[in-house]
């Protein structure tokens, strides 16, 4: 594997990740919450930053860009949708689109409702996909600009993934998610096993990402709302995926 991969805080529960191909030397920033933590991850593995890979126009996703830009002169890879929101866009991003860090490459899906323009990036040979604040491990984001269904067919995009494909999302929310996960699931084995992983992780003040999308769709109840029993869990059995998910989302709005 040319792969390396290095995952860090920023800001409150944001992550940063970089990632590295060690055979042409490449590095990308997923998102750029600030400029500091990158530059400091930059430095700690002798990396030099060639690429921006941004998400989505959040501000927790952007911030850092300028910066960045000013100091390595990077391409700011973007959401084509969101890229007049973003600052310093080079390389507008849509559905299908295909992205070289190096000789590691990735393709772009667009999956909406976050917000309306929202990209993940699928490194297919490297089994890793950067997805944002659309799907966390045991939740998935707010839906702020899209509509549900918009959600829930993003988020069945991503589960459709090959089990095997570890997930790199946008913030540590792993231990309110599984809160909140366990009321609508809570005999649910796997997610109970993922429950004592997280608290055991949390305490040793350790990351839960990455997940997996194997690990998801047998935990995150906002990628199980098609089926029968979690429908019937919130009451509405034999309802569409769509609604189930909606009450499910709104459920956890208010939790
Ligand atoms: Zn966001
Ligand atoms: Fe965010």
């Amino acid at each position: 594997m040319s792969v390396e991969l290095r995952l860090f805080v920023c800001l409150r529960d944001n992550y940063g990740v970089l990632l590295h191909d060690s055979v042409s030397g490449a590095t990308a920033a997923i998102d750029a919450p600030e400029a500091g933590p990158v530059e400091a991850a930059l430095a700690a593995a002798g990396w030099r930053l060639n690429d921006i890979l941004v998400t989505h126009h959040h501000g927790d996703h952007t911030a850092g860009i300028e910066p960045l830009k000013a100091r390595y002169g990077c391409r700011v890879v973007a959401p084509a949708r969101e890229a007049s929101r973003i600052p310093l866009v080079d390389i507008p991003m849509r559905e299908g689109d295909s992205v070289r860090v190096g000789s590691l490459a990735a393709t772009v899906l667009e999956t909406p409702g976050h917000t309306n323009g929202h990209i993940a990036y699928w490194f297919k040979s490297e089994a890793v996909a950067f997805v944002g604040d659309t799907l966390f491990s045991v939740g998935c984001g707010r839906v702020i600009e899209g509509t549900p269904e918009m959600m829930w067919r993003s988020l069945a995009k991503l589960r459709d993934l090959p089990e095997e494909t570890k997930i790199y999302c946008g913030h540590e929310y792993t231990a309110a998610n599984v809160r909140f996960a366990l009321t609508v699931e809570p005999e649910n084995s796997a997610l109970r096993a993922r429950a004592e992983e997280v608290s055991r992780l949390c305490a040793a003040g350790q990351p839960t990402i990455p997940t997996t999308i194997g690990q998801e769709k047998a935990v995150n109840p906002f990628l199980r709302a098609d089926v029968p029993a979690v429908a019937a869990a919130v009451g509405l059995p034999n309802a569409p995926p769509a609604q189930v998910f909606a009450e499910i989302r709104g459920r956890k709005d208010r939790f």
